[in-house]
This record gives structure tokens, sequence and C-alpha cells, in this order.
């Protein structure tokens, strides 16, 4: 599945001719990555791994903001573009920096990427890629479930600034037709998420993909929802983003990014006169991408074990009568759909929703969960160790209107859940069995318990 960018000529904006693809800044970093590519946790293995300066297991920090040379033409060659970082030639760190290089050829190799780079946050990546593909004027075709920082930068944001406009639809209907009929001669990019924020639809990549390529955009997914287990450009698009931040952290203590695609889209994003990366400046900086390597590691485990626990928590409560909403579950529209995409061996993800009617049901519930019985934390975000709880009708959503939110399913009753693995099980079990006990939460008294199959 080649990626399809669309050539420098029928994109002004794609690429600055002046610095084309015949000046390589960050190469196709191994080869034509698909061909042997066959998993993330076997892609991040072939990475090579970077030592430290004095032998030191773990790479070094380069903490610098400028690069010096030994000669002053060296300058010079730096900025036509002739030497690179490939070559270990900076210039100086919102431009390429080493260490951030190194956690980007990392993502790269975890997303089956030619090439990849890291930002200062997910909304950072979201922001530069749709600036770098669409100049004044342009137009997206976007999912109507979209995490609602994406939402509101492309509904209001790009509008007011560059007159970007997006036309929002649902992308899950598979209505050929009526996808269709948004593109109009100005798109420029097909922008969804792989797993949707927070409704937990399931977007079919490899549909998707082939039919904005067959209406000549760039398909870019956002897949902070499901590293590991989707990996997007294997099903066709064209640039995978990260907020990394969640999942790939894992620690809930830094905000970060990341671009996954074509070395001529990350180089172009780099690009001295035209590049957003390094015009708008929302790179990485050295010391986080530093602590992000030493995560990456263990991100296939730890995805295993919350997608392990969201199934548990998922079946049960579904059990007990709950409306429960968990891709892994069979009754999950697209259960299927996501079973045929993802990678086999990780699960189906850490996030649950249950929905339990009204906001103040809803609020009980996560209140007596955090703070009577100590499952969980009443917080945004996800991908941390602990669960985390939060009522996105009236907070990740609430950039969008009553009216949308329903269009989309976000019920005021919603509770969505990141699924931590930390505490036993059963432990959490309990817990969470007391909370909807107490509450008088449960539709049907069906014993449930998490050693009862
Ligand atoms: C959090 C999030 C973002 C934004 O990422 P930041 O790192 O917070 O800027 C974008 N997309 C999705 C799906 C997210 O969950």
């Amino acid at each position: 599945m080649a990626t399809q960018l669309p050539p420098a000529e029928s994109n002004g904006s794609f690429y600055d001719k002046a610095s084309g693809p015949e000046k390589v800044m960050v190469s196709s970093m191994n080869g034509s990555r698909n061909e042997w590519w066959q998993d993330p946790v076997q892609g991040l293995a072939t990475v090579r791994h970077e030592f430290g300066e004095h032998g030191g297991v773990n790479m070094s920090i380069e903490a610098s903001a400028t690069f010096t040379v030994m000669e002053p033409e060296t300058l010079g060659e730096l900025f036509e573009g002739k030497l690179g970082p490939e070559m270990d030639f900076y210039i100086y760190s919102r431009h390429f920096n080493p260490t951030v290089l190194n956690v980007g050829k990392q993502i790269a190799a975890m997303e089956a990427a030619e090439a990849a780079y890291c930002t200062s946050s997910g909304m950072a990546a979201i922001a530069s890629v749709i600036l770098q593909l669409c100049s004044r004027g342009d137009h997206v075709v976007a999912s109507n479930r979209l995490y609602g920082g994406t939402h509101s930068l492309l509904a209001h944001f790009l509008p007011r600034v560059s007159n970007i406009t997006t036309t929002f639809l649902d992308l899950h209907a598979l209505d050929t037709e009526a996808i269709r009929s948004a593109f109009t001669p100005t798109t420029k990019v097909l922008y969804f998420e792989s797993i949707s924020n927070p409704t937990l639809h399931v977007a079919d990549i490899p549909f998707l993909a082939s039919l904005g390529h067959d209406m000549g955009v760039t398909v870019v997914v956002d897949n902070t929802f499901s590293p590991i287990i989707l990996s997007p450009l294997r099903l066709g698009a064209d640039i995978v983003i990260h907020s990394v931040s969640k999942y790939i952290s894992g620690g809930a203590d830094l905000i970060a990014g990341a671009i996954c695609g074509p070395a001529s889209f990350i180089n172009s994003m780099m690009d001295l006169h035209q590049g957003a990366l390094m015009l708008l400046g929302p790179t990485m900086n050295p010391k986080v991408a530093f602590e992000i390597s030493e995560r990456l590691p263990h991100l296939p485990l730890r995805i295993k074990e919350h997608c392990n626990r969201a199934l548990s928590y998922a079946t049960y409560l579904s059990k007990l009568g709950l409306k429960v909403i968990y891709p892994g579950l069979e009754d999950h529209p697209h259960h299927n759909l996501l079973k045929r995409m993802a990678n086999p061996g990780y699960g189906y993800g850490g996030m649950l929703t249950l929905d339990l009617g009204t906001k103040e049901r809803a609020y009980k519930f996560i209140h007596y969960l955090q703070n009577n019985v100590q499952f969980g934390l009443m917080a945004v975000s996800l991908g941390y160790y602990d669960t985390l709880m939060s009522c996105p009708g009236s907070s990740t959503s609430s950039e969008l209107s009553r009216e949308e939110q329903e269009k989309t399913g976000i019920s005021p009753g919603l509770v969505r859940m990141s699924v931590g693995y930390s505490g036993t099980l059963e432990q959490r079990w309990s817990q969470l069995r007391e909370a909807l006990d107490r509450l008088n939460l449960i539709a049907d008294q069906v014993t449930g318990n998490c050693n009862s199959s």
C-alpha cells in the first residue's frame, strides 16, 4: 500500500520547489519500510539503538539550541540544504535536533512510516499538518466526530485566520456518494480519527483512504486512541498524527505530539522558507524527546494491559445490563471492522464509555468512584496508568453545541473511562461494583463478579 501524496505540481503548498526532494534533510529512514514491516513491535525493534556519549545504554540528550561547525563555509552549505541531519549536520534546534530526530525514528518505525518528527503538542502537530497541506481558501473534509480542540481549530479558528474551511460529516455511515459530494475543487485534506473521541466509532481506514485518493486529497489520520493497535499508514492513510501526551507518554506528565508520513512531507514541514513546523515553531524539546524514547519500548505492553482491563470491565458492565460502548464487545457496530484492521494480539483499545442517562447520575458515579472507593481519578486525558474518568458532554466535547453533541451520540450521562492498569482486577471490579450498588445504577440485577464468566 504505497502512500499516495499529491505530486508537487498539483499542490503548490505541498513542498517548496526550491528545496525539493533532491535536497533531502531526513531520508526515507530504512529504505522501503513497507517491505519488511510486519507489526509495530517488530518495527520498533529494527530501529538502530542509539548509545549515550560515554557508552551509556540510553542515548544522550542533545540539549543545545545551536550547533557549531569547523569551517565558515559549512554554515552556508547547511542553509542551502546540501548538508543535513542524515550526515549529522544540524543548524538550530527549532529545525532538526538529534534527540528529537531519534525519537521520531522510533515513532516512524512503530507506525510503518518513512519518517516522523515530534512536536510540542498533539494540537501543534494537527495545526501544522493542516497548514502545510492547505493554503488560504482551501477546504478540508473531516469527520463530525473529532477531538474537541481539532473541531474548534477547523470550525472556528482556521476559517477566521485563513479562510480554510471544513465540511464535517458522518464518515462512518459509509454513504460513498454523500462523502464524495462534500469534496470541492479546493479540498486538500480528508481528516479523521482512527477511533473517535468519545463515542469510540472506528473509521474504515482502507475505505476512506481509497475514497480520499480517488478525490485527489491527502488522507490524514489522528491515531491517538489506538497506537500499536492500528497502523493507519499500512491501511492506506498518508499521514498519521499522535497526541503523544496520551498513551505514548503514559505518565500524564508531558504534552507532546508526532507527525508520521513520507520523508518528503516531513522535510517539507521543516523547510526553512515554507515549512509549517520550522516557521510556526512548535517542535519538541529534546528533554521531552528523551523522556518519550524511554517509554516507547514498553508502550506495547502497556497497551495490551489497558486493552485487557477495558475488555473485562466492558464485558462485566454490559452483563449487568448497563449501556457500555466498547469496540471490543461483539455488539459494538464496528467490532468486526476493528478486528479486521487491528494488528493481532494487542486488543481493542483502553477506552470505554458508559451511558448512565443523566448528567446527575454520571457525576454521582465518578464522584463516588474517586472519593469513596479510590477507583480512578476525575480528569480528562487518556493513557495514564490509573483510570481517568470524565463526562465528555460537559468537558472535552463541550466545544460542540448540544445539537452537535446529540447528532454524534454524546449523551449528557456519558461517562468516558480511560482504563488504567494499576491495582488488581478483582480489587477494581469490587470498587466499581460498590459504586454501582450504592448508587442503584444497575438496571437488571444480574450478579456480576469478575471471576465468573
Ligand atoms: C488530546 C488529543 C489531541 C490533542 O493533543 P495535545 O497533546 O493535548 O495537544 C488531539 N487528538 C486527540 C484524539 C486527542 O485525544
